[in-house]
């Protein structure tokens, strides 16, 4: 395969993947709305989540998007630095969602600020979202997409906390902003959690912690913990499928940390909604794929 082979595959194969991801739900968050509707026996509580079930097999049926806010797009790309088409990665993937946005379709949501001005293919000034890892020794790609939605979005902040505050201080600066706007976000809601020294690291993990697996925890002990106390004293509130109250507030809570400043502990608060519309893929060498979120989905 050449460069424009390559190239032109590449761009077929993300165009697509966008598209699948916003009328399927990921494995992860499929099994957990299972186990969560499994919990409830309320009549309101039940009727949503089999709302939800009923959404998700007529957004198949139908090769539909799964909601109608399809998001602005964000991309999270872990790229080897042997991978072919390194150079072009970023030109691709305005492309593929240009693509995607027909494909889907994918609604309208790119609106250039100064401008005031939808551009109508969900590309516009640093859109669709890029974040970069690179990968030493490695010829392959990863790459996350994630829907972000208005309402998912709506909830996330961030605040540089005086040290005094302590981690006392995350769990009110969480419990505060979920009270408040976490009903805007279609619950049961993920949970993303960032602690660092400034603000704009503390955000960025808040949302890298939302590409994890739901189930899985962080990496330190200490850290798991506080996931798991925050995630049972979310669920106290019995916030519920859609805001109407249930068994449950959360699919889980997800902390990443940056080691901080002795003098500051930034928190950064990012949510997903129950239609979490986060997908991750691997692109080889030959262009071959693997879509790990999905498993066995074919583009
Ligand atoms: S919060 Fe999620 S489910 Fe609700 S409208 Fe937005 S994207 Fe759709």
């Amino acid at each position: 395969m050449n460069k424009k082979e390559q190239r032109e595959k590449f761009i077929d194969i993300m165009a697509k993947f966008t598209a699948y991801t916003g009328k399927h739900l990921p494995d992860d968050v499929y099994a957990k709305l299972k186990e969560l509707r499994e919990k409830e026996d309320t009549t309101i509580a039940t009727i949503i989540y089999d709302a939800m079930f009923e959404d998700l097999k007529v957004a198949d049926d139908l090769d539909r998007p799964l909601c109608q806010d399809t998001g602005v797009i964000q991309y999270f790309v872990q790229v080897g630095t042997k991978f072919p088409l390194i150079d072009e990665i970023e030109d691709c993937l305005r492309e593929a969602v240009k693509r995607a946005t027909i494909l889907g379709p994918l609604r309208h949501n790119a609106v250039e600020v100064f401008d005031e001005k939808n551009t109508g293919n969900n590309v516009g000034k640093r859109i669709p979202w890029i974040d970069w890892e690179i990968v030493p020794h490695s010829n392959e790609v990863k790459i996350y997409v994630y829907m972000a939605g208005g309402g998912c979005s709506l909830p996330g902040t961030a605040k540089v906390l005086m040290p005094l505050e302590g981690y006392e201080g995350v769990v009110k600066f969480v419990f505060d902003q979920i009270t408040s706007y976490g009903i805007n976000a279609c619950p049961p809601l993920l949970v993303g959690i960032g602690i660092a020294g400034s603000v704009e690291v503390a955000a960025k993990l808040s949302k890298k912690a939302l590409l994890r697996p739901i189930g899985s925890h962080n990496s330190n002990p200490r850290g798991a913990e506080l996931e798991s106390r925050i995630e049972a004293g979310l669920n106290e509130i019995k916030i519920g499928p859609g805001g109407l109250t249930g068994e449950n507030s959360v699919m889980g809570v997800h902390i990443e940390e940056a080691a901080r400043h002795p003098a500051t502990i930034a928190v950064g608060l990012s949510t997903g909604c129950w239609a979490h519309r986060r997908a991750l893929i691997k692109i080889d060498a030959d262009m071959e794929y693997e879509m790990i979120s999905h498993k066995g989905a074919i583009l």
